[in-house]
């Protein structure tokens, strides 16, 4: 399978690498981009960093445009965490420039070489494009918090072990939530499990948690849905009696009403199930504004 080069943002070959002094003072500086790999950048660090994520509320990471905070934000850090495999579309650029002088790591391209099987871990769709939404399977976003723990380790040395330790403390509560999540799902109908959302943001979980997955748009937001995919969804939801689909957070209703509206005309009622978290966690400061919150939000609803 030839898939699309990496960026190679978080990597840097030869010579000195950028960030390899460590930090001068405690706490250092951490930048992020999205809520999901904030949190858990946040319960790796410790109080060794602060955490500074720039995506908030509902931000939809596809389509973000960076504003001068932000560059502000990367140009102070003494790390930059982002997730990579192109979640944050129009930030490439920025990363690029900072990984010349500092730690820069794209956390889910860490991923792309692990193998699942004979497979590679990371998925990706027909044209080869990789899928960056790893958390939605939380034993994906486990082996993302191996690899930022990793990454920590390697740019502050003598705390290798805090972080660690911090890592696997973590990893027993994402053990716990993907138990959960396990647990809940299976108990729909194997043929009732079949997830409508506005855009592919949920393939891992469909390979996780044995769900058939269906996003009107593809794996990004930015081009817009056609007429021709929203009519075979209604199809689909028609012919077998869909009873629900479900609205994303970080994205507009409009094709999912299109959706109901689609299966009305046909005689179907279909409803909006919920609203779930896709590329964006809930609101600071509450339980969905967490990791964990985000997962057992989705899995309940
Ligand atoms: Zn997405």
């Amino acid at each position: 399978m030839t898939l699309l080069a990496l960026t190679g943002c978080g990597r840097s070959e030869g010579g000195a690498t950028p960030g390899s002094g460590g930090p001068a003072a405690y706490p250092y500086k951490i930048a992020t981009t999205v809520g999901m790999i904030t949190d858990i950048v946040k319960n790796i660090a410790g109080d060794k960093a602060t955490v500074e994520g720039i995506m908030q509320g509902d931000t939809d990471p596809h389509t973000y445009t960076p504003g001068r905070s932000d560059t502000l934000a990367f140009e102070k850090a003494d790390v930059i965490f982002y997730n990579g495999l192109m979640l944050e579309g129009k930030m490439g650029d920025i990363f690029v420039k900072m990984a010349a002088r500092k730690k820069v790591v794209a956390v889910t391209e860490m991923l792309a070489e692990e193998k699942l099987g004979d497979e590679s871990y990371v998925m990706s769709d027909e044209a080869e494009h990789y899928d960056p939404h790893v958390w939605m399977d939380v034993q994906g976003w486990m082996r993302a918090v191996k690899a930022v723990a990793k990454a920590l380790g390697e740019y502050d040395t003598k705390n290798a072990s805090y972080y660690e330790a911090n890592a696997a403390a973590y990893l027993k509560k994402l053990e716990q939530l993907d138990a959960y999540a396990k647990q809940v799902i299976s108990s729909i109908p194997k043929q009732k499990r079949v997830l409508v959302t506005a855009h592919d943001a949920f393939n891992y979980m469909g390979r996780a948690y044995d769900i058939q997955v269906m996003g009107v748009q593809g794996l990004s937001t930015e081009s817009e849905a056609g007429l021709k995919r929203i009519n075979e969804l209604v199809d689909y939801i028609v012919t077998n009696r869909i009873e629900a689909v479900f609205v994303e957070t970080s994205v507009s209703e409009k094709n999912v009403q299109a959706l109901v509206e689609g299966a009305a005309a046909k005689g179907h009622t279909v409803k909006i199930g919920g609203e779930l978290f896709s590329d964006a966690m809930g609101a600071q400061g509450t339980y969905e504004g967490t990791y964990i919150g985000m997962i057992d939000h989705n899995v309940s609803t």
